[in-house]
């Protein structure tokens, strides 16, 4: 296995993905240039090529030459950063497990999303909401909360499955007593085009623990994160 690159590795480079990727081509690290770990977990030569095949099955003669040189490289570096989840880890995002006197529920709520529909490869935009009852006073970081949403959802992505992995992380490092996950996203697949039905927006839950089963405890939670 290649050694990484650390310099290619670093999240807060994102926004020179190309550079650093042309770098790496150039064998500074020797580095093969697809990455199969962290947020560069794709082929940017590959995914340029696909889109110039498809401008090209739109009609090449119909596509500017400022579009044809540097549209491929624009949508192939956009994809990346949306799918910039790849190869990490939702459950990894957790971060420190604190440890706190405290038993009741805690929520966070109104977290904005954005993910990829996986059959459309058009956005989906919405809120989530969690809340989770700890056990033995194992809380996570408020903030590491929306950063395991952030990071399940970039990637090609089914709300359904997102919203799942959201609880399933959380239940792995947490093992709270209960857990809620609801979101409400509007699928641009849906809006723009097919059925057309701009403003709709697709609703997902995923319970564990005991709020699966005590009725008024899941009525509270969902309370907790009600969109305002
Ligand atoms: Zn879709």
């Amino acid at each position: 296995m290649p050694a990484r690159c650390q310099a290619a590795l670093r999240p807060e480079r994102m926004h020179m993905l190309p550079r650093l990727s042309e770098r790496c081509q150039q064998s500074l690290c020797g580095m093969e240039r697809r990455r199969r770990v962290g947020w560069l977990a794709v082929d940017l030569a590959k995914m340029e090529a696909g889109v110039r095949l498809v401008l090209e099955g739109m009609g090449r003669e119909h596509i500017q030459e400022e579009v044809w040189e540097r549209t491929p490289k624009r949508v192939a570096t956009m994809l990346a950063e949306l799918c910039s989840g790849m190869g990490q880890s939702p459950e990894e995002q957790v971060g420190a497990v604190f440890q706190e006197s405290y038993d009741e529920m805690i929520a966070l709520k109104n977290i904005p999303f954005h993910s990829l529909c996986e059959h459309h490869l058009l956005p989906f935009v919405g809120r989530a909401g969690v809340v989770y009852v700890p056990r033995a006073g194992r809380v996570a970081g408020a903030s590491k909360l929306a950063r395991v949403v952030a990071v399940a959802a970039a990637r090609p992505q089914l709300q359904e499955r997102l919203t799942s992995q959201v609880a399933d992380a959380l239940m792995h490092r947490l093992a709270p007593y209960g857990l809620l996950v609801h979101m409400e996203a509007e699928h641009m697949c849906m809006s723009i085009r097919g059925v057309h039905a701009p403003g709709s927006r697709l609703v997902t839950s995923a319970i564990r623990g005991h709020l699966r089963t005590d009725a008024a405890a899941r009525d509270e939670a969902l309370a907790l994160i009600r969109q305002s």
